[in-house]
């Protein structure tokens, strides 16, 4: 292949939603620069074309909130701009609370919910029946219902920022592999790829699982761990086709409509996690389980089944799987990058990215302007776990616990 040497202000390592959202809004607020996006495979082909895409707004986790709130506006925004709807499903979330200390948690949420002035009313058993039909209610101690929560398709959301962003300008490259970060002492100029070399001004990490190997190269200990996710698609029944999302912090479990199917995932006991440079390049050469997460679920299927005892006999159709970078505090892991000058990471998305990427496509295309972040990044600084080794298995099993622990959608 010919190799090349150019300039770009901004190169963006990954073609994934952090890194498309990221051009979309760097693009629109700074025209007339030159951002190339680098994608080694074919646009949001990772983690984000698997996710499950709840686009969760109201978290007990306050400050994600804006940035959550921040991709349903841009949702409408890009959708004017293409003249296409993305077909976001608002069905609503119910979450329902089945053990004391889950009560507290929803008590706690809803408060959350009314400072952020978001609907959100709790709901007795019968009504908890209508909305999910597949729900078997008796155990259930209390419930209450979000309706302007949704879901979507990552992959038309991740194409849709993608889209605006090379109508904006942007240089989405596709197949096209970045190997290195440049560095000139303690600053990144640039990144050499399988055809040449670029030389920017900004360079932003945002390679999904891979990403603490570019951290590694500027002698930083990227703190995050590609954990996998599961679920699965049941065969399609009548009684999933109006549900909302549901989210059952009792049986660490999420289920929402899909197509007339059932769409749930587990927090499995133990979590499968690895070093990022074990990961093959393109993830459909992964093997995420031998038997489809088989022996996962039915570790933890009798506590499913107290609230959706279908799973026992349903046909499972689908088994989707992938890898988010986790954290031990289950907090992203973004921001300027410490220690070198121009390098930004747009990492740990801790399962979350689908929801966030609005306000991270937006925080990172003020900050690499120069600009302040409008969004409080202070939980998520890169720094706060000391000196990590990304790559040692102590710390892998640390971020794997996290996740095996999460008991939220
Ligand atoms: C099963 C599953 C369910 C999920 N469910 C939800 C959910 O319900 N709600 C939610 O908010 N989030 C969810 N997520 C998380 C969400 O998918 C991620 O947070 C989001 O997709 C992260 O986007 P990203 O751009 O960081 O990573 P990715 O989409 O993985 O993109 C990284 C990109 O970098 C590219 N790349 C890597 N190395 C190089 C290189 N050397 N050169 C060039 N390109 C490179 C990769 O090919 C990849 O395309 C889920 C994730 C999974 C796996």
């Amino acid at each position: 292949m010919h190799q090349s040497t150019e300039k770009a202000d901004v190169v963006i390592i990954g073609g994934g939603l952090f890194g498309c959202a990221i051009a979309y809004y760097y693009t629109k607020h700074n025209p007339g620069k030159k951002i190339v996006v680098l994608e080694r495979n074919e646009i949001c082909n990772s983690a984000t074309s698997r996710a499950a895409a709840l686009v969760t707004r109201i978290r007990s986790k306050k400050y994600f909130i804006p940035l959550s709130l921040e991709t349903y506006r841009v949702i409408n925004d890009m959708e004017t701009q293409l003249g296409e709807s993305m077909d976001v499903k608002r069905v609503g979330v119910m979450h329902v609370a089945a053990s004391e200390n889950s009560v507290t948690a929803l008590n706690e949420l809803m408060k959350i919910a009314e400072e952020f002035h978001e609907p959100a009313g709790y709901i007795s058993n019968e009504s908890a029946q209508q909305k999910a039909p597949w729900l078997k209610t008796d155990e259930i101690i209390t419930s209450a219902f979000m309706p302007e929560e949704a879901y979507c398709d990552p992959y038309l959301l991740g194409t849709f920022f993608a889209r605006c962003a090379k109508m904006q300008g942007a240089d989405i490259r596709q197949s096209i592999e970045a190997n290195e970060l440049i560095l000139d002492v303690d600053t990144v100029v640039g990144v050499s790829t399988n055809s040449g070399k670029i030389f920017a001004d900004a360079v932003v990490i945002a390679a999904g699982a891979w990403s603490p190997i570019f951290a590694a190269q500027a002698g930083i200990g990227l703190p995050m761990a590609p954990v996998r996710s599961q679920y699965w698609i049941t065969e399609r029944n009548d009684l999933f086709k109006n549900s909302c999302i549901v989210i059952l912090p009792d049986a660490q479990a999420y289920a929402r409509p899909e197509g007339g199917a059932l769409l749930f995932g587990i927090r499995e006991k133990n979590s499968l996690a690895v070093s990022p440079k074990k990961i093959p390049s393109d993830i459909s050469h992964f093997i995420f389980s031998e038997d489809k997460g088989m022996h996962d679920l039915s570790e933890v299927v009798d506590s499913l089944a107290r609230f959706f005892p279908l799973v026992y006999e349903i046909g499972l159709k689908y088994y989707v799987a992938g890898f988010s970078g986790y954290t031990p505090d289950n907090n992203l892991t973004m921001g300027i990058a410490p220690g070198v000058k121009n390098l930004f990471c747009a990492t740990g998305d801790v399962g979350a990215g689908i929801s966030v990427a609005g306000g991270v496509g937006l925080a990172f295309a003020e900050m690499i302007a120069g600009k302040p972040n409008p969004f409080d990044f202070s939980f998520f600084d890169i720094t706060r776990f000391g000196n990590i080794d990304p790559f040692s298995e102590e710390w892998i099993n640390k971020c794997a616990l996290a996740r095996s622990q999460k008991k939220s959608g």
